[in-house]
């Protein structure tokens, strides 16, 4: 949001899930340079930046972002970030330090499973 030049980063007051305003952004890429998580994402096509939306659509719909609900290992889950906030780890192995982002994300699943 910082880094970019047209304010085309926003976060939405409903949820906090980041979103980028198409009709504004104008394809610097200055913010892929910047994001420790790879989240926007170019697309050569329309040559601006796309990133997750956090299917804010669904949530307000009533409905699960559409990875949880179609992940066939249940690896994806989503939740109210109060309900998880504790659980599990803030950080796996290559995981950007969470220290200054603090991303609402948790992994449940043990990094460092024994004898591995
Ligand atoms: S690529 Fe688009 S969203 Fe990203 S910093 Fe540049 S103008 Fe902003
Ligand atoms: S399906 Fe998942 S990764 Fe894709 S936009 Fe929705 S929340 Fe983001």
């Amino acid at each position: 949001m910082m880094v970019c030049p047209v304010k085309a980063i926003s976060r939405r007051g409903q949820d906090g899930t980041i979103q980028i305003d198409q009709a504004k952004c104008v394809g610097c890429r200055q913010c892929a340079a910047f994001c420790p998580y790879q989240a926007p994402q170019w697309n050569a096509r329309t040559m601006k930046m796309e990133k997750c939306t956090g299917c804010f659509d669904r949530i307000e719909a009533g409905q699960e972002p559409a990875c949880s609900t179609i992940c066939p290992t249940g690896a994806l889950q989503f939740a109210e970030w109060d309900e998880i906030r504790g659980k599990g780890a803030d950080r796996v192995p290559n995981f950007t330090n969470p220290a200054q982002t603090r991303p609402r994300i948790r992994f449940v699943v043990d990094p460092y499973p024994a004898g591995q």
